[in-house]
């Protein structure tokens, strides 16, 4: 006995999407890597030698810059498998596609945050006189007085999270001021 066979379950399509994620079920034939808050790898549907299918929106929907197909992840059972999104939202109800296990995507920061981060940085960098900073910039035979709006922090970078020395620069347009600071 089994629960094959229409009419007895029916497809929540919404809930199929949901319990689906683009990258377990991509990831079970191509090699995803990391591109920011997004995944990217060789595009299933088509033949190509760089990475140009994007997965991104937390693992629901994809967009490929080679063939320009997108869309979630029942649009993407129906063109891998060329079946309509009946058979497709079946399939992936009963589980017959293959997945494989993801790290969850880092959620995308917003501009608001980005701002923030950006503004403390700013704030918690020191002049850039007689720091290692300078010292760098007087290697590069750069001996003017450095302006204010050049500073020197620690700061975070790579996956450990590890704090390295840098030089951070304000911005400024034109006009002469700073689109991001008061
Ligand atoms: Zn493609």
């Amino acid at each position: 006995m089994g629960h094959a066979g229409g009419g007895f379950n029916p497809l929540d399509i919404d809930a199929i999407r949901r319990d689906n994620r683009l990258p377990e079920l991509v990831g079970a034939t191509a090699k995803l890597s990391r591109a920011g808050a997004a995944f990217k790898c060789l595009c299933p549907l088509h033949q190509e030698r760089t990475p140009s299918f994007y997965i991104f929106d937390g693992g629901a929907r994809w967009h490929c810059f080679g063939c320009g197909s997108r869309g979630d992840v029942l649009d993407y059972v129906q063109a891998l498998h060329g079946v309509g999104l009946r058979d497709a939202a079946a399939m992936l109800q009963s589980g017959d596609l293959p997945k494989v296990q993801t790290a969850p995507l880092p959620a995308a920061e917003t501009r608001t945050e980005t701002q923030e981060r950006a503004r403390q940085i700013w704030c918690n960098a020191v002049s850039a006189r007689g720091t290692l900073a300078a010292r760098y910039l007087a290697s590069r035979s750069i001996t003017i007085p450095l302006p204010d709006d050049i500073r020197f922090a620690r700061l975070p970078y790579g996956k450990q999270g590890q704090e390295f020395n840098a030089m951070v620069a304000l911005l400024r347009d034109a006009g002469g001021n700073s689109t991001h600071f008061p």
